[in-house]
């Protein structure tokens, strides 16, 4: 038996562990989404400047052996760290209250190195079906070919079903807040304890909530996954993705003992007793970033910086438009059935439990009467809104995600994911309700 289980989660937002410039805390989630990341001192640029280089000057050879040997921190190839994706990193760590964060080349690589940095061959992760495409292909395919394998469950089921599941080597519990497109919001109590019980990090992908509508951590969550690409850009500029740590798991219970045994690749660094705050963190920037890669970029950066700006003004009207247009295809005669969080019961009952605000995202689904024709002649019809492969813009964009994003699952898996052939998800951006009705209007005809 592992001799503890995950620590608590933490109620306060909590400082970065890597600090670029603190902002002073606390401060209200508003002014953090504006200021959070980075302070200048006088005479330096008030916004945070892009740093565009790929490397950083030394003077001794025994300081470039104390920063790549990890004893002391420092950037020293844009791969690893970048001053301006640090400033990014701090904002967004902050806004989700988390001991530090990772930013990375896409939401799919934030997901890979947020497994990558817990699993070997031969583990376990149970996951929620209802998930994103690319997730559940990861999951589902990528993964298993380097052994290790995954357990989808229906997240809605009773606990002592999802209990059955798990096997003596699961590592990891994985979900989505507001699964895409499916829509299921996910019960953090009940998902939570169960991954306390058998003392596995319990992942959240928090892509379609953001800290703004929802805040993982508050409700048991010790890892965040972020595609950044969607509502924190906010006008569909870049890709790129982001991991929280909460600092709120312990890694020393027996499990994971590559984060308790030292790191022949890093001077024999012992992750929980040099970083016992994030080591997480630690080492998925020190492992997944040297060796896989897919770091963010400087340029990304600043357009993720800039979104999260405006977070908190952006998704309040996604949220109204969202409900006004639920409200007119409710009416529709061309429509067959409309889900937008929030506007049932059970949702409704997530939504007060586990959100800051009563909102549901700009997401919504809803079934065209007459199969795939009927489909094709609506998308084509659009004017305002337009057919894309993406969601979280400030312009509204539909998918038919059968056809597309989950067109490599089987009819069951897409069932799973709550998809269902008639399905239309719409990503209502922030023009006015009124024109987007009217489009809406005319392309349903
Ligand atoms: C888009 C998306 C991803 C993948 O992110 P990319 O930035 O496209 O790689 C992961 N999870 C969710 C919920 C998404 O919507």
């Amino acid at each position: 038996m592992p001799k503890s289980v995950a620590k608590k989660p933490r109620k306060t937002v909590k400082k970065s562990a890597v600090e670029f410039a603190q902002a002073p805390a606390p401060l209200k989630l508003a002014t953090l989404c504006i200021q959070a990341g980075y302070s200048p001192k006088v005479g330096e640029s008030r916004i945070l400047p892009i740093v565009q280089g790929a490397t950083y000057k030394y003077e001794d050879i025994v300081q470039v052996n104390r920063v790549m040997t990890l004893q002391e921190f420092g950037y020293k190839y844009t791969r690893t760290g970048n001053p301006t994706v640090t400033g990014f990193e701090t904002k967004i760590n902050l806004l989700e209250g988390g001991a530090g964060a990772v930013a990375t080349a896409s939401g799919q690589a934030a997901t890979l190195l947020a497994i990558a940095s817990i699993v070997r061959a031969g583990d376990h992760i149970l996951s929620a079906s209802t998930l994103y495409g690319g997730t559940f292909t990861l999951l589902n395919s990528t993964l298993k070919k380097f052994g290790v394998t995954t357990t989808f469950f229906e997240p809605d089921a009773p606990t002592r079903e999802i209990e059955k599941l798990f096997r003596p080597e699961t590592r990891i519990l994985f979900g989505e807040t507001i699964g895409n497109p499916g829509l299921t919001l996910l019960d953090f109590d009940k998902l939570s304890r169960l991954a306390r019980k058998h003392s596995i990090p319990f992942i959240v992908d928090n892509t379609l909530a953001t800290p703004f509508l929802c805040q993982p951590f508050k409700h048991g969550a010790n890892i965040i996954t972020h595609s950044a690409s969607k509502y924190i850009d906010g006008h569909a500029t870049s890709i790129g993705g982001v991991v929280i740590d909460g600092g709120n798991f312990d890694w020393t219970n027996g499990l994971f003992p590559e984060f308790t045994s030292p790191d022949p690749t890093y001077n024999d660094v012992i992750y929980t007793q040099k970083f016992p705050q994030s080591p997480f963190l630690f080492k998925a920037r020190a492992q997944f970033l040297r060796d896989f890669g897919a770091c963010l970029n400087p340029m990304n950066a600043i357009l993720f910086n800039l979104g999260l700006e405006t977070l908190h003004l952006r998704m309040p009207r996604h949220g109204e438009n969202a409900r006004a247009l639920t409200r007119f295809l409710a009416g529709h005669r061309e429509v067959s059935w409309v889900n937008y969080p929030g506007l049932d019961p059970k949702s409704k009952k997530r939504i007060q439990q586990f959100f800051e605000h009563e909102n549901g995202s700009g997401i919504l689904t809803f079934g065209i009467k007459g199969g795939i024709p009927a489909i094709r002649r609506f998308a084509q019809k659009l004017k305002v809104a337009a057919l894309v492969v993406h969601v979280g813009d400030a312009r509204t964009g539909v998918l038919h995600p059968a056809s597309s994003t989950h067109a490599q699952l089987d009819e069951k898996a897409q069932r799973a994911a709550g998809i269902t052939p008639d399905l239309v998800r719409v990503s209502v951006g922030i023009e006015d309700a009124r024109d987007l009705i009217a489009d809406f209007d005319q392309a349903l005809g």
